[in-house]
């Protein structure tokens, strides 16, 4: 794996006029928010930028600045000399956007998911940071690259929501020191707080009640988790967004270690959402045993099987790993 230097890739940045910014499928705020900084700060540079995500704005972050720069890809391939993935530890997690670039001289991958392979040409990886957001703010201040009010909110929301609120171990003084200069720059801190998590729509309310119901414990209490079957998603009218956080509230329950959400998806799989609250217990490890990745803390697979075989096969590996037994 090649270490790009900010350097590198200012100069790729520079040197170049078409760029398409990408991010993962099921995007969160820190894909959302990191591609829209990025894309604002490219476009200050008079540059052409496209900005896709195979799944769009999500309507629960569609209050970022600027969030209508934000499309899914076009089904017809077009041409760019730099393609930027943002926040994708693989790949093929660009979904479609990836198919609608027909040739890119340039890739650069900037990322901090320790599990990302070191794909493309330019390649930015760092694991120590908490969010994709806060390097794209270490990038733009060490190539002086342009940094107004909108381009600092959507960095802010990008490092607030991957860090869950400055609380994960992984916030380091650095993340504060750049969460205190966007402040400076003109974030609306209790404006941005409120878009985030005070305005949930009902819908994901009546969801984590159903959730509830299904929360099991296995391991002296060590392991939580809860299930979402195709059913009550479809009940619910449930989408996608409505997940993100949800899981939380099983990490925040006095002797959780591991916490399991496990979502029945279309496709005879289910989607595997982990969390761990030590640092000896890596989710990311299990979560590659079944195919997945992710973070230490975090992390994440989809699963082949029904609900019931999954969660039984999951659940037993964490315990091996989390000695439930004592
Ligand atoms: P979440 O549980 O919020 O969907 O994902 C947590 C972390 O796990 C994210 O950093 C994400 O990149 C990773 N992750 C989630 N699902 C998958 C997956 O199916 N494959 C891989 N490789 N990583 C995943
Ligand atoms: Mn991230």
């Amino acid at each position: 794996m090649s270490a790009a230097k900010f350097e590198e890739i200012g100069r790729v940045i520079r040197q170049h006029q078409r760029f398409a910014v990408l991010s993962h499928v099921r995007p969160d705020g820190d894909a959302l928010g990191s591609q829209l900084a990025l894309a604002l700060s490219l476009n200050r540079l008079g540059k052409e930028v496209r900005v896709w995500n195979e799944d769009g704005m999500l309507e629960k972050y569609s209050f970022l600045p600027r969030a209508e720069l934000m499309s899914k890809p076009p089904s017809a391939a077009e041409d760019v000399d730099v393609a930027i993935a943002l926040d994708t530890a693989i790949q093929n997690r660009l979904g479609t956007a990836l198919e609608a670039i027909r040739s890119a001289k340039i890739w650069i991958n900037i990322d901090h998911h320790p599990s990302n392979p070191g794909y493309g040409d330019l390649v930015h990886i760092d694991p120590t940071a908490p969010a994709t957001g806060q390097i794209l703010f270490e990038l733009i201040k060490n190539q002086k690259l342009p940094l107004d009010h909108d381009i600092a909110e959507n960095l802010y929301v990008a490092i607030c929501t991957d860090t869950g609120s400055f609380q994960y171990p992984n916030t380091t003084p650095r993340t504060f020191e750049i969460a205190a200069e966007l402040v400076r720059v003109g974030v609306d801190v209790g404006r941005v707080s409120q878009q985030v998590y005070e305005n949930y729509p009902r819908r994901r309310v009546e969801l984590l009640r159903e959730l509830l119901r299904t929360m099991r414990f296995e391991g002296n209490g060590r392991v939580a988790s809860f299930s979402l079957s195709l059913k009550t998603a479809a009940e619910l009218g449930v989408i996608p967004e409505d997940n993100e956080g949800l899981i939380d509230h099983l990490r925040a329950i006095r002797g959780v270690i591991v916490a399991v959400f496990f979502e029945e998806l279309a496709d005879d799989k289910v989607r595997v959402s982990m969390r761990s609250k030590n640092e000896q217990v890596d989710v990311c490890a299990i979560c590659q045993k079944f195919g997945g990745g992710g973070h230490t803390l975090a992390a994440g697979a989809r699963i082949r099987g029904t609900l019931a075989e999954v969660e039984e096969r999951v659940l037993k590996a964490i315990c091996d790993v989390v000695d439930c037994n004592s």
